[in-house]
């Protein structure tokens, strides 16, 4: 039996709003190489000057993960050639990084978690985009000397579903810290996967691979199973020491496959040295203090909802995996809508339905009209299976919650003549079944409230049938 054994490399892109060495924009998306000057271009005898908004930024995150935060750090020339790194060499920070030693806690559906190490935090300049086309290749460098953190966890994940759990909470918090966009789509949220198997209760470290520039979970799954396996059989097979070296591989999304890339180099090789056009970087005590002041983080906020809201540890997790649905959860409660079916009716009922395009952000249903919905439920009005109706109908219509319920008479019935009525026509309907019940067969109750609710046509609210019932018959 095997054990899988990963550490992940994420790298983030900081929001700053120019690059980390000169004073170019960042923006996403424009024309081929618009964001460059000499520095960010590599021109001899251009220095770079540290954009000190991106420091911050990383100060900030090494406050949020528990992690030391150096007072004094260093920068690197880290070097190596390709087409989109056109200095020869990227600044990055190597023997002294300004983030080391946190943690970060990945949360299951049980309510457990699990302490994830993170070994270092970095910053580094982004490299350009390489663009390939059939017989030639193009360079855009607008993305030169953007801001990057990267942030190396430890070896402590086991398998795909940790390492989705550590990213989705990684996200979670670089994303209340608004120190990035981490839009994986865009490419400012990336991670490169280590992996290695070794035989199960065996504490050693076995060889590697890593498995470059991941941006979606279900690659990173794939690409895991895929990895996982082949490592496996070779070591079954007795090829393990040919087969899995310490080296590159990418994902080939067609094939379902990871393939070697190149054959990993060690550090050795990058010879790193002090980048001599930078001072080391020094942070005065104003801004290590500065850089505490950080919003309250997932893990607070989620003790905070289960004392304050009596709420699952799980549910509370969900609840505070991103920012907006927090937002969205504490507007549902604003308004007056019960903590418990907040959960549900925002976590399950609105999520499941917010498809196509749709997010919390641009819902058709927004937080007044789900709370308007969740206390018509709250005080009995309507049932819950009634309540998905009422939202199926605000998805796609502009309606209010209390016209909808009329509109589609979907109101329960709850006043007690009303329900009396329908109870008494049941049990006269059922003499005999009465009897037996009053002999002593009291599982027969469920009988009866389910012929109620079929008279009612599912109009009459449980709760009160059944206690109505159970004094009719017991008088
Ligand atoms: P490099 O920068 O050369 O890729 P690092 O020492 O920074 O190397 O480690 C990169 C990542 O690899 C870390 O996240 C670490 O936890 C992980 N890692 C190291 N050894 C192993 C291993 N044997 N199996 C799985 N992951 C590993
Ligand atoms: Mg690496
Ligand atoms: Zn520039």
């Amino acid at each position: 039996m095997f054990e899988v054994v990963i550490g992940l490399e994420v790298h983030i892109q900081l929001n700053t709003k120019t690059k980390i060495f000169c004073s170019c924009p960042t923006s996403f998306g424009e024309e081929a190489n618009k964001n460059v000057c000499p520095v960010c271009l590599g021109l001899p005898g251009a220095l770079p000057v540290l954009n000190i908004e991106a420091v911050k930024k990383a100060i900030n995150f090494g406050n949020a993960v528990n992690a030391t935060v150096h007072k004094k750090s260093i920068f690197n020339r880290k070097n190596y050639f390709y087409p989109d790194l056109p200095k020869g060499y990227q600044i990055s920070q190597f023997e002294i990084p300004i983030v080391e030693g946190g943690e970060l806690f990945i949360d299951f559906e049980d309510g457990s978690s699990k302490r994830i190490g993170i070994t270092r935090a970095h910053l580094e300049e982004d490299a350009g985009k390489n663009i390939h086309e059939s017989s030639y290749s193009k360079v855009d460098l607008n993305r030169a000397g953007t801001p990057l953190l990267e942030i190396v966890s430890e070896p402590d994940m086991r398998n795909a579903d940790e390492v989705i759990r550590y990213l989705k909470k990684l996200h979670s918090i670089v994303r209340y810290l608004d120190i990035s966009d981490a839009n994986m789509q865009e490419g400012s949220f990336r991670c490169d996967v280590n992996v290695s198997i070794r035989p199960k209760g065996d504490d050693k470290l076995y060889t590697r691979a890593e498995i470059k520039n991941m941006n979606s979970f279900r690659f990173i799954q794939k690409a895991l199973d895929y990895e996982v396996q082949r490592q496996i059989e070779a070591w079954e097979d007795g090829t393990y020491e040919i087969d899995v070296v310490q080296e590159t591989r990418l994902f080939d999304v067609i094939s379902g496959e990871t393939v070697s890339m190149r054959g990993k180099e060690d550090s050795d090789e990058y010879r790193y040295f002090p980048e001599p056009d930078l001072l080391p970087v020094i942070l005065t005590e104003e801004m290590m203090e500065e850089g505490k002041k950080i919003p309250e983080l997932p893990d607070e906020k989620k003790e905070r909802y289960i004392k304050e809201y009596k709420i699952k540890e799980y549910d509370a997790a969900v609840l505070t995996s991103s920012l907006n649905m927090a937002n969205f959860f504490e507007n549902l409660i604003g308004y007056g809508a019960s903590a418990k079916n907040s959960v549900t009716w925002l976590s399950v009922e609105l999520q499941g339905r917010l498809k196509n395009g749709y997010t919390l952000e641009n819902s058709p249903v927004d937080s007044k009209k789900l709370a308007d919905l969740i206390i018509r439920i709250d005080d009995g009005t309507i049932s819950g299976k009634a309540g998905k109706e009422v939202l199926d109908y605000l998805m796609i219509h502009d309606i209010k919650v209390d016209e909808v319920i009329e509109k589609l008479g979907l109101k329960q019935v709850s006043n007690d003549s009303d329900l009396y009525d329908i109870i008494d026509t049941i049990l006269g309907k059922n003499s005999d079944k009465v009897n037996e019940y009053k002999n002593g067969k009291e599982k027969l109750l469920g009988f009866f409230v389910g012929q109620c609710m079929k008279a009612s046509k599912g109009k009459a609210n449980p709760s009160k049938i059944n206690q109505l019932l159970k004094k009719r018959l017991s008088s």
